[in-house]
């Protein structure tokens, strides 16, 4: 008999649980004593009970293996990750606590982050995206040790946890391992899936005591690997809290920005090689910042285009130049006034929407305003872009390719998109007279193509010489003048009019 009489004493009555062997296997029973009166000689006595509670205490396991583990997948979840921590916690004090030995176990924790998946989930559904998150489990399972606690955190977010006595060592085989065992293609549904993963680490106890803190840096590590180009795996270093913080405090303040508009729109003269006439002007956003002053976007653009802020921004600019551009027209300057689209504004469900909100003060008018998307945004492969950029053209806009040359678009590959002009990056016309052959080939087959060619960041009148012989028709550039606000540009074109010796234009 296993009831304890002291418990039976203190509280009336007592109850042990205990796994009994049946003929229907075995079973759970629960033993209960209680104090009672025997009914027949009235004294004092214990009613002893016996009950298969089976039923209960599998519902009950049940319902605390789910409560920590993930329905999808089946691995450990975040609840029990937190729990498994403790212990190991625990058992790793213990044995630090013992004589400095050779094999005293080290841990780290492994963040991992799936590389685009929410693009399988958007562009093939949930089902092929749960499908795939099973399919990853098995494979980390597949590239872990039976000891290594591997769990998924949500979404598409796992994490590894090992101890070992040779954390390095281990570490290493497990980098190999993962980034060539999840980047291998799946099919699923008959399509081929693939994904790569991105992965931080933090180790036990030198990154962080608890698990909260080692969560958070293995985190911040996973954030570097994808920055560093995804598939790939980085090592916390106590700068990427210092970035971290210098990153949120920078979105922070361009949400303020936003809503308060403390932007300006610059516009840098385009200018005909020939004849040295303004034709046109790139619009180039500036950030009035409250301390630092009057930003470039180099300094804010890419934060704009991960956090999605670059929509409003970028309709701002368009709204902005369209004006503008309408503003000059009617005091008779004809001008084509380009904006840059960022990759994110392309592919946003509400482009035709956004543009058509941002023309409407200038009367919905896309005549004289260009596009400028560049050469990466083509390579996408999305079916959808042709016909975003046949809509764009139908609507008015011409469509210029900026930065040409640094991607990897063959030129007749461009031909599949309505572009019209190319505008052939800097590097190319700054680079050594040596080393312009390619920049050579690059114009005399813009030329046979039929596309604009126009030529940027051109500083000395030995490139604008050269980019002449090239005959190359536009150029923009420091020689002739930077991005500069709407009052100094028509400061620029009162000269530029001059000197082409034209009736004076309205003063606008
Ligand atoms: P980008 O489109 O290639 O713009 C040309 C950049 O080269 C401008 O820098 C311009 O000031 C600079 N530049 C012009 N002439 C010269 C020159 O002779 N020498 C040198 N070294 N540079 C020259 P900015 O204004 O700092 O803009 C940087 C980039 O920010 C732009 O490059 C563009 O990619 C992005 N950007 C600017 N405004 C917007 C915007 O409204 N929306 C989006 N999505 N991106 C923008
Ligand atoms: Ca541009
Ligand atoms: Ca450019």
């Amino acid at each position: 008999m296993t009831v304890s009489w002291a418990e039976l004493d203190a509280h009336g009555v007592a109850k042990h649980t205990l796994l009994v062997k049946t003929p229907q296997g075995e079973r759970w029973h629960e033993l209960s004593a209680r104090h009672c009166k025997d009914a027949v000689t009235g004294q004092s006595a214990i009613l002893v009970s016996e009950t298969d509670i089976s039923t209960v205490k599998h519902t009950e396991e049940r319902a605390q293996y789910q409560a920590l583990h993930d329905a999808l997948t089946g691995l450990p979840n975040r609840s029990y990750v937190l729990k498994r921590f403790q212990q190991l916690q625990a058992h790793m004090e213990s044995t630090a606590h013992q004589a400095i030995s050779p094999t005293a176990e080290q841990a780290a924790l492994i963040f991992i982050d799936l590389d685009h998946f929410k693009d399988v989930n958007d562009t093939l559904g949930h089902a092929v995206g749960d499908a795939l998150l099973v399919q990853v489990a098995q494979r980390l399972r597949q590239v872990t040790r039976g000891t290594d606690l591997v769990a998924r955190l949500g979404g598409d977010e796992f994490l590894i946890f090992l101890t070992s006595a040779d954390l390095d060592g281990e570490l290493a085989q497990i980098q190999t391992r993962l980034l060539h065992s999840v980047a291998q293609p799946l099919f699923l549904g008959g399509t081929e899936v693939r994904v790569t993963p991105s992965a931080g680490v933090a180790l036990y106890p030198r990154d962080g005591s608890d698990i909260q803190t080692l969560m958070r840096n293995a985190d911040l590590a996973m954030y570097a690997a994808k920055e560093s180009g995804r598939n790939a795996f980085a090592f916390y270093q106590p700068a990427m809290s210092a970035a971290l913080h210098s990153r949120t405090e920078m979105e922070a303040e361009l949400r303020q920005a936003v809503e308060r508009n403390a932007f300006t729109v610059y516009f840098q003269p385009r200018v005909d090689v020939a004849t040295g006439q303004i034709t046109g002007a790139e619009a180039l956003v500036r950030w009035q910042h409250p301390v630092r002053g009057l930003l470039p976007p180099d300094v804010f653009i890419a934060t704009c285009e991960r956090t999605g802020l670059i929509r409003p921004i970028g309709n701002f600019v368009l709204q902005q130049a369209a004006a503008q551009q309408a503003r000059w027209a009617h005091a008779g300057y004809d001008l084509l006034v380009s904006v840059n689209l960022s990759a994110y504004q392309l592919m946003h469900p509400a482009l035709l929407a956004d543009i058509a909100a941002a023309l409407a003060p200038a009367q919905g008018q896309a005549q004289g305003l260009e596009l400028e998307i560049t050469e990466s945004m083509l390579l996408d492969n999305d079916p959808q872009l042709a016909e975003r950029l046949a809509a764009l053209q139908r609507m008015g806009f011409l469509i210029a390719l900026d930065d040409f040359g640094t991607g990897y678009s063959n030129l007749a590959y461009l031909q599949r998109f309505p572009i019209t002009t190319l505008k052939i990056d800097k590097t190319f016309i700054q680079c050594d007279p040596s080393d312009r052959q390619l920049t050579s080939v690059i114009t005399t087959m813009c030329k046979l193509m039929g596309y604009t060619a126009v030529a940027e960041g051109v500083e000395t009148p030995e490139q604008l010489a050269w980019v002449q012989a090239q005959g190359i028709a536009q150029y923009q550039g420091y020689l002739y003048a930077p991005a500069v606000s709407v009052r100094a540009f028509e400061a620029l074109l009162a000269t530029n009019n001059l000197m082409q010796n034209r009736p004076p234009a309205q003063s606008p």
